[in-house]
């Protein structure tokens, strides 16, 4: 692109400069012609000189005309030429961008699960808090978490576990419509983010969710293994953060763990007590 830029100006830089010297000649030749008509008298005479300036004026204006034919040859080859590398860096930025678009997409999925990670969940905590702080609709927080998961790599090996996340986490995925969010917070633990909804509804999507699990006919060296998970869920309140509802959803996965496992417990606070 710079070179063809470059060749342009250039090539205006001298056109200028060969339009200025034939301009001058011209002119030149023209006060000629004025002085002739001026200083001499005999008609025979004038005439002969008149004929010889107009006739070399005659040739720097086709010269003239040639020089501007020419320059517009060269300056539709340099735009032409400037089109086609135009056109060629849209297509780059257009690749480049599409690579970004691809790589961003990228960062944001965990690769054993393709569930959304933890960088995606923060993304979309935030853009549901905007979207509460508008709208005021309920927005729940879910933690859930694999009971006992160690074991299952400590008996059976660590890509047992490995597969063992990946089906519960189409188990997560699937119990799911296009409004609500799951994602892999790390280990074996999974966040949702689930939109509207009442305690009572939420209570039986959520235990629907835990013995569909529960009942995954996993077999691992010939055993058959039940795997549970323990979920805590609280619901945003006014006056508090997002980052507040998710404490107060890990405290009930934390009463669920301690309880019994294989549970859900809702956190039930209607008041937000840190301002
Ligand atoms: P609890 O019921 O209290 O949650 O017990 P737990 O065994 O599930 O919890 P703990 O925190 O003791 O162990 C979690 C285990 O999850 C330990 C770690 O090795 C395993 N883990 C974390 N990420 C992965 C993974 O990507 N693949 C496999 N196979 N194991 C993982
Ligand atoms: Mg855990
Ligand atoms: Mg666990």
């Amino acid at each position: 692109m710079t070179n063809i830029a470059d060749n342009t100006h250039e090539h205006t830089q001298n056109q200028y400069a060969n339009n200025t010297e034939l301009h001058d000649s011209m002119c030149h030749k023209v006060n000629a012609i004025e002085n002739h008509l001026i200083h001499i008298d005999d008609i025979d005479e004038l005439k002969v000189k008149l004929i010889e300036q107009v006739s070399k004026l005659h040739i720097e204006l086709n010269q003239k005309q040639a020089q501007e034919a020419q320059s517009i040859k060269v300056m539709i080859r340099s735009f032409a030429a400037m089109k086609k590398q135009m056109d060629g860096l849209h297509t780059e930025i257009a690749i480049y961008k599409q690579g970004l678009f691809e790589q961003q997409k990228f960062n944001l999925i965990d690769p054993l699960t393709q569930l959304p990670n933890r960088a995606a969940l923060e993304e979309r905590m935030s853009l549901e808090f905007r979207h509460y702080q508008r709208h005021k609709q309920a927005l729940w927080v879910i933690i859930a978490d694999i009971d006992h998961f160690k074991s299952i790599n400590d008996n059976f090996g660590h890509s047992t576990g490995d597969k063992t996340l990946q089906v519960i986490s189409m188990a997560f995925k699937n119990a799911l419509n296009g409004s609500e969010f799951v994602a892999r917070f790390g280990g074996e633990e999974f966040v949702l983010l689930i939109p509207q909804l009442s305690v009572n509804h939420l209570d039986v999507l959520l235990n629907r969710l835990r013995k569909k699990i529960k009942n995954i006919p996993f077999k691992f060296k010939n055993q058959q293994i039940t795997v549970t998970v323990s979920i805590g869920a609280a619901k945003i309140l006014e006056n508090e953060t997002i980052q507040d509802t998710f404490e107060r959803a890990d405290a009930a996965l934390y009463r669920a763990k301690k309880e019994s496992r294989d549970k859900v417990i809702i956190d039930l606070q209607t008041i937000a007590t840190s301002i």
